[in-house]
């Protein structure tokens, strides 16, 4: 029995160094030395979905309305703008109209 021969493997030649990256090896990693954890609050955000599939993604909002209302949800959550706007949901198509209540810049 004959064995092939094995195909010649040429060597990988060494990349050229990545300036970018080079700059940031340069840098120090992570946060100063001696400066305080940062404490971040936890928030759980829960998309609007689809009444219709309970999809959560949709086409970018159209008609798009803002107003600056003040008032208080059912919850006790208090708001001082309200943001109308529609969107298409790109999962089975269904026209949605959305209501967004906001607290911009809350005292
Ligand atoms: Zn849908």
């Amino acid at each position: 029995m004959v064995k092939k021969p094995r195909p010649q493997v040429k060597p990988i030649p060494a990349k050229p160094a990545n300036v970018a990256k080079a700059e940031m090896i340069q840098t120090p990693a992570g946060r100063p030395a001696g400066s305080a954890n940062r404490h971040y609050a936890d928030l759980v955000v829960l998309p609007p979905a689809c009444p219709m599939c309970e999809g959560t993604n949709f086409t970018p909002r159209q008609q798009t309305i803002s107003r600056e209302i003040n008032g208080t949800l059912l919850d006790g959550r208090i708001y001082n703008r309200i943001v109308w706007s529609k969107a298409r949901c790109t999962g089975c198509g269904q026209w949605v109209a959305f209501r967004e209540f906001h607290l911009v810049n809350p005292q």
